[in-house]
């Protein structure tokens, strides 16, 4: 297929929730990274998107047949407080199409210029920032956690004025829906219950089928959205992924990651990690994030209540019931997922949990590089213990639980498959984008495809799983750029 048909369901069904409009021209537009396999997987011919028509797509200047581009209207809790009206500022939903494996999903894009929800702000994007999403969204496929996927980024020939001027892109996102916690705040707070009944059976079409099927099937989505959180917050915390901006606006209800801003990778291990420059009091900081993750399904218990039930109090009573769920589900996803990084089995799972239990204490007092831990313990299990220790500082605390852990002879070749090898490592990231804000896209190119293939490691990639060098220093990272 070279022409891409989209729908216009969200538009169609949600007329309240959708304004009609269009992306600014784009001057100069240029492709900078297309996703092929992605493409490929979606139906969509790689090579017509290269053209001058294709991209001309990607970036907003032509609206595809039958499409009907659309902003987003949706609220959301900003670092704990309430914004009524937030909605799509400098993106635009294209529209939605079924890709070749029979999926839905949205065609979205990102810094396609200033909306009505655009607020003080200018509605646009800068590459850099766009080439960051596409990267860090791409390496989380590749690590297999659910994610809204990056097509491509065009820059577009505008310039931004930030903190100083820079080249303006267009990032082209492919997500199962762009439906989030906040979309169902703002559909609450409208007041109209038809238009939140609207709403909460869309996603349960879209994503959580199976709720269509239980007793109560408001109470089932919201029990379905608990669950897919749970899962994909554990899977965060497994790979050591800080999100950086979890406001409700930020949480989707199908169970995908969304919204890649100041997020960034863990190196040392510390719960108390934060990248982000306005995240002040580390709301958002890697050890709170199955917290916060909590707080903001309340939040979206809160806008279904008048879907739950007519008393008030039972629809509370029903909602955190079903809330309750989440650190179960959550612990069981987390703990499957350690014991399958130290090599262990279900089997052994009384004899993992002292072992579980006391690891963060020595990550944490050893300052240890998080993803390289797991790696070099991988060799362990295969007889070479050197490396791992030569990351310890206090080794007969170290050899005291390796001997233990060793004792349950842990499978090496399986923690290479779940424990990745390279990962968009702060100071790579920022070199890659460095060298491309400057016009030199391989060092990106490189890192992409080092961080795509997460588990294999390959010959000349050595650098890509090192730690930052100490000069690299703390990693700062900035929102809303
Ligand atoms: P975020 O937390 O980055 O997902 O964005 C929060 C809100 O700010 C959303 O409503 C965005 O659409 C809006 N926003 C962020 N950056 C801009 C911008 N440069 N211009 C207009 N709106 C923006
Ligand atoms: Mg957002």
């Amino acid at each position: 297929m070279t022409h891409l048909r989209l729908d216009d369901r969200f538009a169609r069904e949600l007329p309240e929730l959708a304004v009609r409009w269009k992306a600014e021209e784009a001057p100069d537009p240029r492709l900078l990274v297309l996703n092929e396999p992605l493409a490929t997987e979606l139906g969509v011919n790689a090579d017509w998107l290269r053209t001058p028509d294709g991209v001309r797509l990607l970036v907003g200047n032509s609206v595809p047949t039958g499409a009907t581009p659309v902003a987003q209207a949706y609220a959301g809790h900003q670092f704990g407080g309430f914004a009524p009206r937030l909605g799509d500022g400098r993106a635009l939903l294209l529209g939605e199409f079924v890709g070749e494996d029979g999926r839905l999903r949205d065609l979205h894009l990102k810094g396609s210029g200033h909306t009505p929800f655009a607020r003080a702000g200018d509605g646009l994007a800068a590459v850099g920032p766009m080439l960051r999403e596409y990267l860090v969204s791409e390496a989380m496929h590749a690590l297999g956690i659910p994610t809204t996927r990056s097509l491509a980024v065009v820059a577009t020939g505008r310039r931004v004025q930030r903190e100083t001027v820079l080249d303006g892109a267009v990032l082209a996102r492919v997500a199962s829906s762009h439906l989030r916690v906040g979309s169902f705040q703002y559909a609450a707070a409208t007041g109209d219950r038809d238009l939140l009944r609207r709403l909460a059976d869309h996603a349960i079409a879209r994503h959580h089928p199976q709720a269509a099927e239980a007793p109560h099937p408001y109470l089932g989505l919201f029990e379905a959205v608990v669950s897919a959180q749970a899962r994909l917050i554990a899977r965060w915390m497994l790979v050591g992924f800080v999100h950086g901006v979890m406001n409700t606006d930020n949480m989707t209800i199908s169970g995908e990651t969304i919204d890649y801003g100041p997020c960034a990778f863990m190196d040392v291990y510390d719960p108390e990690t934060v990248f982000s420059s306005i995240d002040m009091w580390g709301r958002y900081a890697y050890g709170n994030q199955p917290a916060v993750a909590t707080w903001n399904l309340a939040r979206f218990a809160e806008a279904l209540l008048p879907l739950l039930a007519d008393d008030l109090d039972e629809a509370v009573g029903m909602a955190e019931a079903a809330l309750g769920a989440f650190a179960r589900q959550y612990e069981t996803a987390f703990t499957a997922g350690m014991r399958a990084k130290l090599g262990l089995s279900a089997a052994d799972e009384a004899a993992a949990a002292p072992l579980l239990d006391e690891l963060p204490k020595l990550l944490v007092d050893n300052h240890i590089d998080y993803t390289s831990f797991f790696r070099d313990l991988g060799r362990a299990a295969r007889g070479d213990a050197e490396p791992v220790r030569g990351l310890f500082v206090d080794l007969a605390g170290f050899d005291a639980w390796l001997n233990r852990w060793r004792e349950l002879a842990p499978d090496g070749a399986a923690m290479d498959r779940v424990n990745p090898v390279y990962i968009p490592r702060n100071h790579l990231v920022e070199e890659a984008l460095t060298a491309a804000a400057g016009g030199d896209l391989a060092p990106f190119d490189r890192l992409l495809s080092a961080v795509t293939g997460p588990f294999d490691e390959r010959p000349g990639l050595q650098r890509y799983a090192e730690p930052a060098p100490e000069e690299f220093g703390r990693y700062r990272t900035f929102c809303g750029t």
